[in-house]
């Protein structure tokens, strides 16, 4: 039998988080692409669902319900994607809320710091920095450079943005198991994402990702534009021993990574229609 041709994409980031194109924008650039199924994963939030599920309905493809939740990881970043869950499920859209508090309350608390230092800035200069996206160190950064307390965005982390340095607030995160436990609620899957981003050995992934299937992981990110081709396959033999489904995407945000396109990442990524049916199996697994 001739293997599946249908291709899809499975991460991908609209004007929801930090993406360049709008959800309906997306959907019609996929459909374009030829892909037979996407899902939108945007950061800790389920708002460009609805007008993605609309356009997808419109063009005839196939949209997954997605969001990438950052959880709690020391000297690494740990992203747990979700998938196939209800997006209006109260518990889940009250835990988004909390995730919007948390980031939102450390940015006066750099603010503090930062005047507390003799280093006094006020909350519009920065915001007018982010022009609308979700204000973060960035943008604290470009202030600081404005108003000449440093020279560049570099020596603003380096001396008092970074981890460490006198400025520093700790964004207070769930923990993975909480990440996990939220999409599941909801009635998804819940996925690591790019494993390549623990920054950490593959031997140490393997048991990472070993806990993290105990507390109710389904899936591992298998396809990404940041893993090597020696890391894809490593990872898709460790979601075969823990029977976990394997997924992939382009982490397309539309600008970021310049390189990367819709579908295809940097040219060579094709994530099979199979990582769709091992999510649905997942799910149908746990159906009382
Ligand atoms: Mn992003
Ligand atoms: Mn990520
Ligand atoms: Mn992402």
């Amino acid at each position: 039998m001739p293997a599946d041709p249908r291709r899809v994409d499975l991460h991908i980031h609209t004007t929801a988080s930090d993406g360049l194109y709008a959800p309906a924008e997306i959907v019609r650039r996929a459909a374009e692409a030829g892909l037979a199924a996407i899902a939108i994963t945007d950061h800790d939030t389920v708002a460009g669902l609805g007008e993605a599920l609309d356009a997808g309905r419109r063009l005839g493809l196939e949209v997954l319900t997605g969001t990438e939740l950052s959880a709690e990881f020391p000297n690494g970043t740990m992203h747990i994607l979700g998938y196939g869950f209800d997006p209006r499920h109260p518990a889940l859209l009250s835990a988004l809320e909390q995730y919007r508090r948390f980031r939102d309350e450390r940015n006066p608390q750099i603010l503090a710091k930062l005047a507390e230092l003799g280093m006094p800035i006020r909350y519009e200069a920065v915001r007018a920095k982010a022009g609308g996206e979700s204000v973060g160190r960035p943008h604290i950064a470009q202030a600081l450079v404005e108003a000449g307390h440093v020279t560049g965005v570099d020596e603003a982390f380096r001396l008092y943005l970074a981890r460490g340095r006198p400025a520093y607030v700790n964004r207070r995160r769930a923990s993975p198991e909480e990440a996990i436990g939220m999409i599941r609620a909801a009635g998804g899957a819940a996925v690591l994402a790019h494993a390549g981003q623990l920054k950490r050995t593959m031997q140490e992934v393997r048991r990472i990702v070993a806990d993290l299937a105990t507390a109710g992981l389904d899936g591992i990110e298998v396809w990404h534009p940041d893993h090597s081709a020696d890391d894809m396959r490593a990872l898709a033999v460790l979601a075969r021993q823990l029977g976990l489904a394997a997924t992939g995407g382009t982490d397309y945000h539309g600008h970021v990574r310049e390189d990367v396109r819709l579908g295809v990442g940097r040219g060579n990524l094709a994530v099979g229609y199979e990582a769709v049916e091992a999510l649905r199996a997942r799910l149908a697994a746990r159906k009382p």
